[in-house]
């Protein structure tokens, strides 16, 4: 079973949780189903048990123990995952943490199909998704500034993942970057960026993931001002000519 390719321990002491005999049930069908999917879908070259572990559950949950173990910054903390893919980091967010509702936003139409069936099938009455592009999203008023937590990984350069999920966050909410390998000069590059959307890095976490010690950063930015209309630009801009 996938939850269990780890002793309990090695959850607790790397990640100061554990998942309960429920949400361990739920990690093995969400590793199922994935799986299943995948020969229709696409979703993900992550196949083997325990690389699924570690690769996509507990990278997921490491940026996200803030909701895990400390006393959540609101009751029900809105939060999304842009470009979410098959459901990373979102999806074990959403089963990890149940008071927290999780949007998956992506702009492939099948993958979000395919979330769409597993979300149904799951039963998962915390998670939801939107077919749409990250810039889209951001201009539109029903969404814009209306989530407390944003999470973005895998998606394209930092500057572009501010820009995608600043907008997106309400001032005093928070994005977390997931990236792998991050310098202090890339940490002074992307500044000039965050002063236009309104945000400042809060925190950076180094890690290494407990298996394969793979170097992780996670970046807080925090929303510390409104977003200038400006931004996000339109379709393809931010990839365009990156801030
Ligand atoms: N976050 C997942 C993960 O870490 O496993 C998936 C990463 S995948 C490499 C990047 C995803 O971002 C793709 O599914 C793609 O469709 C989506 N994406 C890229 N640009 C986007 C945008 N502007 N708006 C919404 N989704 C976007």
């Amino acid at each position: 079973m996938v939850a269990n390719q780890l002793p309990t321990e090695l959850w607790q002491d790397t990640l100061g949780w554990q998942p309960s005999l429920e949400q361990q049930q739920q990690f093995q069908t969400l590793y199922e189903l994935t799986l299943a999917g995948n020969s229709q879908f696409n979703l993900t070259r992550i196949t083997d048990p325990r690389e699924f572990w570690e690769k996509h559950l507990w990278d997921s949950l490491r940026g996200t123990t803030f909701l895990l173990n400390s006393p959540l910054p609101v009751p029900h903390p809105q939060c999304i995952d842009i470009g979410t893919g098959a459901g990373f980091p979102g999806l074990p967010v959403a089963i990890a943490q149940s008071a927290t509702k999780v949007t998956l936003l992506d702009s492939t139409r099948k993958k979000v199909t395919f979330l769409e069936t597993l979300i149904a099938e799951m039963g998962m009455k915390n998670a939801t998704t939107i077919v749409d592009r990250a810039e889209n999203l951001g201009r539109s008023l029903k969404y814009r500034q209306s989530y407390d937590i944003a999470l973005i990984r895998a998606v394209s350069s930092a500057s572009v993942c501010a820009e995608y999920a600043l907008p997106l966050v309400k001032v005093g909410g928070l994005a977390v970057l997931y990236r792998g390998q991050w310098t202090a000069e890339e940490s002074a590059a992307l500044e000039p960026a965050l002063s236009q959307l309104g945000g400042e890095i809060e925190k950076i976490e180094d890690f290494v993931t407990p298996l394969t010690a793979s170097i992780r950063h996670c970046l807080y930015l925090r929303k510390t001002a409104p977003t200038p209309h400006e931004f996000p630009r339109g379709t393809g801009i931010p990839v365009q000519r990156p801030l």
